[in-house]
């Protein structure tokens, strides 16, 4: 990037001459280390040939970068304060489209088809307050993305990333490995943000699946038992999933029918297991 825009300096820069305010609610803690920009962008594959679609782009930081990188870059942010620095910031690129919206009300899949590129990358220092919303919207509404590189709350980034059998594990890893295989890419430490958040992140890449990785005929009663089964993650599989108002034998029942020990928690049920018990439970009805 030739001109810094990330430096604490410049940032500060904008905000005083635009009066811009940061706005906590809106999950504003803004990047400003130019070697994580980097790692972001680069772990997105980002190139010539494709769209790049960043989620908040803040002051333009990362939109600079995959600007540099991509065909073309649409960067949705949702504050309007945002425009005129964003419109600044990125003036001598002619690649980039801002959109003011809010990300959840709209509809990216159309937004897609409006660009003739080869293929899609979707990137973002998530807002933290929306960040499974988003992360859910993207892969539920079968975005046509090949990648989703976020940075995201550290501890969000360690369940999605979870296996079976871990503390970490639960319905957001079980959630977000049915669409997509997760690459781990760094942790960045809260010192590199302004403001600073309380917490460290970490950086993601979530690599979307042509299929879906387990193969589930009823999906919506999949994403039920996922969520019965962590609903009451302390108990076993025979209790917790009385919460799909099935009688207990009959859970038993499909339990054993799939092979599961009733006396198991959902915890350490893999994903074949769960699209296993799921079949067996379609079948009950
Ligand atoms: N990309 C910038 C950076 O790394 O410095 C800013 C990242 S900041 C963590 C999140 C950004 O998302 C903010 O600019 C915020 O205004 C924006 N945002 C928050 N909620 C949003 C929403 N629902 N739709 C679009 N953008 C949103």
């Amino acid at each position: 990037m030739s001109d810094k825009i990330y430096t604490k300096s410049a940032i500060g820069q904008m905000k005083n001459k635009y009066g811009f305010k940061f706005t906590k609610s809106l999950g504003q803690n803004f990047l400003t280390d130019g070697n994580v920009i980097e790692e972001i962008v680069e772990a997105s594959g980002a190139t010539k040939d494709d769209l790049v679609i960043e989620i908040g782009p803040g002051m333009g930081v990362l939109t600079h970068l995959a600007a540099e990188r991509a065909g073309h870059v649409v960067a949705i942010e949702i504050d309007q304060s945002l425009i005129p620095i964003l419109e600044e910031n990125l003036k001598d690129l002619d690649n980039v489209t801002i959109i003011n919206e809010d990300v959840l009300k709209l509809d990216i899949n159309e937004i897609i088809d409006r660009y003739d590129c080869k293929s899609v990358k979707i990137i973002g220092n998530l807002p933290y307050y929306i960040t499974t919303p988003i992360i859910m919207k993207l892969l539920e509404e079968n975005v046509k993305a090949d990648s989703i590189t976020i940075m995201l709350q550290k501890e969000v980034a360690e369940r999605i990333n979870a296996e079976p059998g871990t503390k970490a594990y639960g319905a957001i890893s079980v959630a977000v490995k049915y669409y997509a295989t997760v690459d781990y890419i760094i942790d960045v430490p809260k010192e590199v943000f302004i403001p600073q958040p309380k917490v460290d992140s970490s950086v993601i890449r979530l690599n979307i699946l042509q299929d879906r990785s387990v193969k589930v005929n009823n999906e919506d009663l999949y994403f039920k038992v996922v969520k019965a089964g962590f609903g009451m993650r302390r108990k076993t599989l025979s209790n917790s999933l009385t919460l799909l108002g099935i009688d207990k034998s009959q859970i038993n029942d499909a339990l054993e029918k799939a092979g599961i020990n009733p006396t198991r928690r959902a915890e350490t049920l893999s994903l074949e297991e769960f699209a296993k018990l799921t079949e067996v439970l379609d079948g009950i009805n």
